[in-house]
């Protein structure tokens, strides 16, 4: 059987990491088996679909590099199609129009509620012939009466459920419009997906949605609930905790490999491995690994993964990524060291793209002031005189490289019968700006000559001027 996954988000706010891990886990699931993975975006309410959402989606998407084999299908576009379906339910009986006002529904509900009884249709218009044409009716599914649905969940086992239990839900609205579990299932069916994997919030649609399937005709898909995400204090992942958008985490500085990586292990695993491949997740990932349980999300573990990957990726690979923050920082990289040594010489001290930049931004621009303690420490009497035979030393090199520099930093410590420290600190305070920086012969080369004597030329003003 050829396999068929679909990611279904509704556009109505940014794409969650949640919604992510569905895509993920659906993505997976159809690489593995050789099958599609649908991008369907499911905009019906008009009122809280937009564009922007439609875009983040397509956005993030794109960013994880979750790429789908058709879509991005639009809901809205399939209108003709749900109406038809909708008359052909009503046609073969399937379906009836339901005459109940809205005050009449909430009477009843109020009544079944004083009687502790769980709120739900009466199925008064159900066998009712009656035709109302003063008032716009809905239309309701008629829900079998008598037995049960199994829902053969391949993530919590079989789920069975009593017909009546459920009641005739609405698929049209009064203004003709179809439900969510009415284009849901359509869809489906028109798309031929053979696996729903999804949120467990929407558990309590699949017998619904089976049974409509079944009126149909329709072959029924394999479900797979996906558990939910919980944030550290227990509550459902969410913006109180955080960044939950997946272009949040770009923004913030997340390689979209180490959020993938995160995810895969965010209710599933494979053993102790905890770090994967794309290549990896695809050969190993088994719906029936995934936990029963909902998982919390960790923000630590998410940032020791992204400074895994930043450590241990391919540098041409972690410095495309580098540029666009270089770029929101409205640095030209042409104005200094190419990317890619930039990110061997920082990588191991920066655990996000942002730290990265930001620790980085001297290479390419001059910078206003320099760390007030930095400063203090290391901008003492004296040391406009180290700085000033470092310069002339320095002005001296042909062949500027990290090994020359660094021989020099040693040959005049040794002259000056100081530690090295007394001459490097200085002279990384008058290059940097501060007293943090890759080694000192790494930084002195990305920086090049020319703006290293510069910056000690300034230095040593500097100092002259405090004193
Ligand atoms: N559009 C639904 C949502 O965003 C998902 C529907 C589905 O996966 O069946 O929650």
């Amino acid at each position: 059987m050829s396999i068929t996954t679909r990611f279904a988000p509704s556009p109505t706010g940014y794409l969650h990491v949640g919604g992510a891990r569905t895509a993920l886990f659906s993505w997976l699931y159809a690489r593995k088996h050789g099958g599609k993975f649908i991008l369907r975006i499911e905009d019906t309410d008009l009122e809280r679909s937009t564009q922007e959402s439609v875009n983040a989606i397509l956005e993030g998407m794109t960013w994880l590099g979750l790429d789908y084999d058709a879509g991005p299908f639009y809901q809205t576009h399939h209108f003709d199609r749900y109406k038809e379906i909708i008359q052909q339910l009503l046609v073969q009986g399937d379906a009836y129009y339901c005459y109940c006002s809205k005050d009449e529904l909430e009477q009843l509900r109020t009544e079944q509620m004083a009687n502790k009884e769980k709120p739900r249709y009466n199925g008064k218009c159900r066998d009712s012939e009656e035709l109302k044409p003063e008032t716009e009716p809905v239309i309701r599914f008629k829900n079998p009466v008598d037995g049960v649905v199994t829902i053969t969940d391949l993530v919590k086992g079989d789920i069975v459920v009593a017909n009546k239990e459920l009641d005739d839900l609405i698929i049209a609205r009064a203004d003709g419009t179809p439900t969510y579990n009415l284009t849901v299932v359509v869809d489906d069916m028109d798309m031929k997906v053979t696996h729903v994997i999804r949120g467990d919030d929407h558990i309590n649609n699949t017998p619904r949605q089976m049974n409509i399937l079944k009126a149909l005709g329709a072959e029924i898909p394999k479900y797979a609930h996906l558990p939910m995400i919980l944030g550290a204090d227990g509550a459902r992942l969410s913006k109180r905790h955080g960044a939950v958008s997946v272009m949040q985490f770009r923004d913030d500085g997340y390689l979209p490999e180490a959020l993938l990586n995160y995810l895969v292990r965010l209710g599933w695993s494979h053993g102790d491995q905890e770090i994967f491949t794309i290549d990896e997740m695809v050969e190993y990932f088994e719906l029936g690994d995934v936990n029963v349980s909902a998982s919390t999300f960790n923000m630590e573990k998410l940032l020791w993964l992204n400074h895994q990957y930043i450590m241990n990726g391919d540098p041409a690979h972690v410095a495309r990524h580098l540029s666009w923050h270089i770029g929101q920082l409205g640095i030209d990289p042409a104005d200094g060291p190419e990317l890619i040594d930039v990110v061997k010489a920082q990588r191991e001290r920066s655990k996000t793209l942002v730290e990265m930049a930001a620790a980085s931004v001297y290479f390419y621009k001059d910078f206003d002031s320099y760390d007030e303690k930095a400063v203090k420490k290391n901008f003492t009497a004296g040391s406009d005189h180290v700085l000033s035979r470092l310069h002339d030393e320095l002005a001296a090199v042909t062949d500027w490289n990290g090994e020359r520099v660094h021989q020099i930093i040693v040959d005049l410590a040794e002259t000056l019968g100081l530690n090295m420290g007394k001459v490097a600190q200085p002279l990384r305070v008058a290059i940097c700006g501060s007293a943090v920086s890759p080694a000192i012969d790494v930084t002195l080369s990305l920086l090049g000559q020319e703006k290293t004597l510069d910056r000690i030329e300034k230095a040593i003003n500097y100092i002259r001027s405090l004193n």
